[in-house]
């Protein structure tokens, strides 16, 4: 068991070299992280492939029971990895954050190792089964490093494959700490972590003997992983960007419904693939709900991720920083109103971006046509309900989406004229491992969790007699 994030350090960083990785709330060195080459990659998927048959004869049954001693070592080590999270990628220990992410790593490890996968009879004398495909390489981002790489590396394993990890370059000793944690249960060589940046996910990407990749990620780096993967006609499973849109429709009780909204956009300072991006409210209820989320937005604490009365942490990188302080200066140059926020601190350490709430914004304005990924939430004005789901589907992403009404029939009947892969009715964001998750239009393609999450990982085969 490791007490402290600095033990795991210890055991995943190498003994010199390596890239140093800083706290993004502190500019403190967190650790040194591996930069793994081409040679590193070869062996990892040689000793992935050749662990392979073995993992699969297991059979179901004895797999989940190491998914479930997997979870187990999750939960000897949570503290430990909770810390490390935050330090590494910046996100408080409390709220839905580090702790959080940790606790999530868990359910979906248990969860996974639940589902009843049986063949199918499809017809007289026709069954559907689905086998491993063999190794599955996944790469994943810097916004929840651990959970997203449990989403791929979970089901992967619960179905017999065996897995090659690519975090993010941002956060991968988050990735390795989580990996050895989950390989103390593990058996030799089903699961395995390179780490580096881009190149070594394009030769990933093109490894003629990794049979499915599982890629979450921006849209940019989704579309050039199609084409790279063309020669060994990869499967994809692609989980991409989002900028989703929530509806406020006219007969809700703002008071009410301000809390959820909140953490709807501003889970994980708003560096959520499926967080509300952007805010359509009736002109009728539009002043109250902006005053509920202003209250709320002025009293969230935002600090140093240790601090165990922080909620909101700061953006993790220097490069997302950027785009979230160009965004909002567009949004005041086309003369949109700053609720609160708006105005980072120069010179102080950390990329801490205060929350920001923007009303009266045109729906043009590029912080409500562009993924801003980060602690932001435009909220737009509008007079129809047709005008609304007009906007809401007039971008060329589709992750999720949601509808906010008192009436369920009223907000079902706005959900199915939205196109996103998950509408949330009165709530914004909530995964669950049991519920299948993916994208709509440039979001990707592919689905996550459940059943159906599970044999997206399985070649499927018909025995026919
Ligand atoms: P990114 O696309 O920049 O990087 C993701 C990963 O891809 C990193 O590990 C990176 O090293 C690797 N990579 C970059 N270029 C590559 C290439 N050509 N070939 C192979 N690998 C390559 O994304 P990011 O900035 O780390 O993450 C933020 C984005 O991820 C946002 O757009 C967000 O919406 C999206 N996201 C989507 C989901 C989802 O479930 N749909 C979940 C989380 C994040």
């Amino acid at each position: 068991m490791f007490a402290k994030a600095d033990d795991l350090v210890m055991v995943i960083q190498p003994e010199t070299g390596g890239t140093e990785i800083k706290d993004p709330a502190t500019g403190e060195t967190v650790g040194r992280a591996p930069e793994h080459a081409r040679a590193h990659l070869d062996s990892a998927v040689d000793a992935a492939r050749a662990a392979q048959p073995g993992w699969d004869a297991l059979g179901h049954a004895e797999r989940s029971s190491y998914l479930n001693r997997a979870a187990q070592a999750v939960e000897d080590n949570a503290e430990a990895l909770a810390e490390l999270l935050s330090r590494e990628q910046g996100k408080p220990l409390n709220g839905p954050n580090a702790r959080f992410e940790v606790g999530a790593c868990a359910a979906w490890l248990r969860t996974t190792a639940s589902f009843e996968l049986e063949p199918e009879v499809v017809a007289d004398g026709a069954e559907l089964h689905y086998r491993p495909f063999g190794v599955v390489g996944a790469i994943g981002p810097w916004n929840w490093p651990m959970m997203i790489s449990v989403w791929q590396l979970a089901p992967s394993l619960r179905m017999g494959n065996t897995v090659v990890l690519k975090p993010s370059e941002y956060t991968p000793l988050s990735v390795l700490a989580l990996a050895h944690v989950l390989n103390t249960a593990l058996p030799d060589d089903v699961l395995h972590v390179v780490s580096g940046g881009r190149e070594i996910g394009e030769a990933l990407v093109a490894h003629p003997h990794i049979d499915k990749l599982m890629f979450t990620g921006s849209t940019e780096t989704g579309k050039a992983i199609i084409r790279s993967s063309a020669d060994t006609v990869k499967r994809l499973t692609l989980e991409l960007g989002g900028n989703d849109a929530g509806i406020v429709l006219p007969d809700i009780d703002p008071a009410s419904i301000a809390e959820d909204l909140f953490w709807g956009a501003f889970i994980n300072t708003g560096q959520t693939c499926a967080a509300l991006k952007r805010l359509y409210v009736h002109e009728t209820v539009y002043d109250d709900v902006v005053e509920a989320l202003a209250g709320l937005a002025a009293a969230m604490p935002m600090g140093v991720g240790l601090d165990e009365s922080n909620v909101l942490g700061p953006v993790q990188n220097k490069a997302q920083y950027d785009i979230v302080t160009e965004l909002v200066q567009a949004a005041k140059d086309d003369g949109a109103r700053i609720v609160v926020g708006g105005n980072p601190v120069e010179d102080q350490p950390g990329y801490f971006y205060p929350t920001t709430l923007v009303a009266d914004i045109d729906d043009k304005n590029p912080l409500v046509a562009r993924e801003q990924f980060g602690p932001v939430l435009p909220i737009i004005k509008y007079s129809s309900v047709d005008e609304a789901v007009a906007m809401a589907n007039g971008l060329d992403v589709g992750l999720g989406a949601s509808v906010w009404s008192s009436d369920q029939e009223k907000a079902h009947s706005v959900a199915v004229r939205l196109q996103a892969g998950t509408v949330w009715i009165n709530k914004h964001g909530a995964v669950d491992p049991r519920i299948p998750f993916g994208g709509a239009k440039q979001s990707g393609y592919g689905l996550e969790f459940g059943v159906e999450g599970l044999k997206h990982l399985g070649q499927p085969q018909v025995i026919s007699h």
